[in-house]
């Protein structure tokens, strides 16, 4: 039986139907707390202070270093300074062994002096004392080419790779996106489109394997340490790791990365068959064995008493390279969410959810930390196993692409987000920040995130210096940190995890297959 409802309550619900209809696309936007974000992250700004503190005075961050945790403990006692809670520094699993670089020393003293610029590679031994003696270039094209050299290279300082192409680049150093790049990065890629530039397979496969022997070869003849070209250039050294951090592999010989010019200077003299004497000394420590890894988390609590167990997620890695001091991979990115609660918590905002912020370990391994972190609080891939906090997390928004300002941001594949980042992006894009690509982007952490249907967000940044001079190489330091950027992007994160955590609804999520493959890792 039906009942007829009488024609003015028809209308009444008519009408609240189509006023719900504008409401449920667009956003409630509170610009009176804009403009106070604006203010605050613009004009009272106090990112470099923190920055000259994590990069200046406690240095690199190697996962697990001891400089890692001074700095970690350094964080946790500054937020709780700005009032913070639940500052701490959260295991979150086993990272392995970790390395500290106590003394490195090299110079060319025959048949000129030169000094040396280099940098030892992470997680290698330090040499046996002081070695000197006459530089042996290796030449090495397939396996077998090292039958040549049994029986000659004890306690040898050894360069492995011949002189290295170095073309003088007409290209500027820093770049900005320029509108026409931003339009590109708004349109889907070209369907099957393939990355330019990647070796074929098998190419890689052979070079990893002649790799692997070489250093195999090295260890068992007994070598004294590796000269290896840094891959830069004007004196910079890119610098990553020589050895494993895992316990119990073995321990590869010394190896130290050189700059690229001096590296070059030294193979062609030994091409001439005049001799070159090098002194070399490194000495190096594994501070611990089987070491729990930590992250540093700290939070902004929630106040409406039904939406304060939900949760805003930022952050950045903290863990850096060693060759630098970690500014721009990825101090910037924790600076930017450090500055970001911060200015929030200066403004004495009330968020309805609570904002945490987390600085990830071991990043560069391959998203270690913020792995176990989503393993612990959200879901298990290997059991397939929701955690309590999975159905409470609104989002997560991380910064790791360098110090350039917000652009604006990837979508990830998620349709239902890109009107809501439209929206919040309305009122900032005079500071430049206009951009939603429904793209992928990868190499950060957001990504453990978006492979167990999270709703993790990477921000589009101009690149500036990143990918041509500071990425993993020893001008990663503050110098080449861009303030007036990192002061945008702190704003524009506060307004970003503002609004996350003051919408009535959590963010929406895409479509999430248990049974895909676990994210892989990229670059940063
Ligand atoms: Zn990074």
């Amino acid at each position: 039986m039906t009942k007829r409802l009488p024609v003015r309550a028809l209308a009444a619900a008519l009408l609240v139907v189509l006023l719900s209809l504008p409401a449920l696309a667009q956003e409630k936007l509170d610009l009176q707390t804009l403009d106070r974000i604006r203010a605050e992250g613009l004009v009272n700004s106090k990112i470099t202070d923190f920055l000259i503190y994590l990069c200046d005075i406690y240095g690199p961050r190697l996962p697990d270093s001891p400089q890692y945790v001074k700095a970690g403990e350094w964080v946790v006692g500054k937020a709780k300074e700005i009032g913070l809670v639940n500052a701490a520094m959260e295991p979150y699993g086993t990272f392995g062994r970790s390395w500290e670089l106590q003394k490195y020393y090299a110079a060319m003293l025959e048949p000129q002096y030169m000094p040396i610029i280099g940098y030892p590679e992470a997680w290698t031994p330090g040499t046996n004392g002081v070695l000197k003696g006459p530089a042996i270039l290796l030449s090495v094209k397939a396996i077998a080419d090292l039958d040549k050299y049994k029986g000659k290279l004890k306690d040898a300082i050894v360069l492995v790779q011949g002189e290295q192409d170095l073309p003088i680049s007409f290209e500027p150093m820093a770049s900005r996106l320029s509108e026409a790049d931003l339009e590109k990065l708004e349109l889907a890629p070209e369907p099957g489109a393939r990355r330019p530039g990647a070796p074929p397979m098998q190419d890689m496969m052979a070079r990893q394997q002649l790799q692997q022997a070489v250093g195999k070869f090295l260890k068992a003849e007994g070598a004294g340490v590796v000269l290896e070209p840094g891959r830069g250039k004007d004196g910079t050294v890119f610098v990553g790791s020589g050895g494993s951090r895992m316990k119990g592999a073995d321990m590869p010989v010394p190896a130290i990365a050189v700059a690229t010019e001096q590296y070059n200077r030294i193979v062609r003299i030994l091409q001439k068959d005049v001799p070159v004497t090098l002194e070399v000394e490194v000495q190096a420590r594994f501070t611990a064995d089987d070491l729990p890894g930590t992250n540093v988390i700290a939070e902004l609590p929630g106040t409406d008493p039904k939406l304060k167990s939900e949760i805003v997620m930022l952050g950045g890695h903290f863990d850096t390279w060693h060759g630098g001091t970690g500014a721009t991979d990825d101090g910037a990115g924790c600076a930017v969410a450090f500055e970001a609660m911060r200015i929030l918590k200066a403004l004495g905002v009330q968020p309805r959810r609570t904002i945490r912020m987390a600085l990830w370990d071991a990043e560069e391994q391959g998203f270690v930390g913020s792995r176990g972190y989503v393993a612990n609080h959200f879901y298990d891939r290997v059991k397939k196993e929701k955690k309590p906090e999975y159905d409470r997390l609104a989002a997560y928004f991380n910064f790791d692409n360098g110090s350039g300002k917000i652009r604006g941001i990837y979508a990830q594949s998620n349709s239902a987000v890109v009107p809501i980042f439209e929206a919040w992006l309305e009122p900032v894009k005079d500071l430049g920040a206009a951009t939603v690509t429904l793209r992928n982007t990868g190499g950060t952490d957001h990504l453990p995130f978006d492979g167990v249907g999270l709703p993790g967000f990477q921000f589009i940044q101009d690149p500036l210096e990143y990918g041509t001079l500071t990425h993993h190489s020893t001008m990663d330091v503050y110098d080449h940190l861009s303030r007036p950027d990192l002061m945008q992007a702190a704003t524009v994160m506060a307004w970003f995890v503002y609004n996350a955590a003051m919408r009535d609804q959590k963010l929406p999520r895409k479509f999430f297959d248990p049974n895909a493959p676990a994210p892989t890792r990229g670059r940063n």
